[in-house]
């Protein structure tokens, strides 16, 4: 499976790809994880994108997209891979469609973390990562367990607080998302890629509904449930006295709020009140030609 996990800092990405690494097999690949990885070996990559990474803003296209066009060619990413931080704007985005279109290996899917903002900077200040096998914990949410060891080392994970997790940065890097990455939600949305799960809440909650959302067939899916939705409430409503209201079909249709396009590939939201709104009525109908 190809995948990208798009999402603002703090979001989870990468505490969601390393628990999906463990179910799917395939690698993560964080670019913000090669680019450290290169600050701390002093290559020249580093030394050129250390500056953007300390201030918040996005490292050059030309560096990530070799780094990237390089990391994808190895041969543990042939079976598939879970793209972390890695589009973050429309130009890596097309570059990425065009890299993969190149290797006849297109995205499978594209999977959008959603957090509310407070919640974001809250994450990020509890964020720590172990030094040694780069494991993501969080101080509040999702704490080192007390006796596990670092699969590394054997010792107790180090657990370190990234540098650019502070309070000036964080705020850029959010504002860097809004401006430069959100716009990818629409991009993959009209490839019908995209799919949008809440990632608030427990962290085995949010694998839960990640897992639930990359087994959907498509972002595609979303539709075609409605879809079935709908031809489902169509066959009880055929049933129904034509004097009947028909509640569920008005439901079915949410005005297109930016928040509500933004999650109108969560899988079958409509559906099922349509559903239980049109086995209420079958109920009701049932009960009705008993007494009579
Ligand atoms: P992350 O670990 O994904 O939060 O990334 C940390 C920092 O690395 C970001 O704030 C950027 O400065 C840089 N970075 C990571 N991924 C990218 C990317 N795809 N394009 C440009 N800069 C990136």
């Amino acid at each position: 499976m190809r995948i990208v996990l798009l999402g603002a800092p703090g979001s989870g990405k990468g505490t969601q790809a390393q628990r999906l690494v463990e179910r799917a097999r395939i690698p993560q690949i964080s670019t913000g994880d090669l680019l450290r990885a290169a600050v701390a070996r002093g290559s020249e990559l580093g030394r050129q994108a250390r500056e953007a990474m300390d201030s918040g803003r996005l490292v050059d296209d030309s560096l990530v997209l070799g780094m990237i066009r390089e990391r994808l060619g190895e041969a543990d990413a042939r079976k598939g891979f879970i793209l972390d931080g890695f589009p973050r704007n429309l130009a890596q985005a097309h570059a990425l469609e065009r890299l993969l279109a190149s290797l006849g290996k297109p995205l499978d899917a594209v999977v959008q973390l959603e957090v509310d903002y407070g919640e974001l900077v809250r994450r990020i200040a509890g964020r720590r990562t172990c030094a040694d096998c780069g494991r993501v914990f969080n101080v509040l949410t999702s704490p080192s367990p007390p006796r596990e060891l670092c699969p590394k080392t054997g010792a107790p994970h180090r657990l370190i607080q990234r540098p650019d997790d502070n309070e000036a940065t964080v705020a850029e890097r959010l504002r860097v998302y809004d401006e430069k990455t959100r716009p990818l939600i629409d991009f993959y949305r009209a490839r019908g890629l995209l799919r949008v799960i809440n990632a608030e809440g427990d962290v085995d909650e949010v694998t839960r509904r990640l897992t639930q959302a990359l087994g959907a067939r498509s972002g595609r899916a979303a539709p075609a449930t409605r879809a079935t939705a709908r031809r489902r409430a169509r066959s009880s409503s055929a049933r129904r006295k034509p004097t009947r209201p028909k509640p569920a079909r008005a439901r079915t249709k949410p005005a297109a709020s930016a928040s509500s396009r933004s999650r109108a590939s969560a899988p079958r939201r409509g559906a099922h009140k349509t559903l239980r709104l049109a086995g209420a009525t079958r109920r009701r109908r049932a009960r009705s030609s008993k007494r009579r």
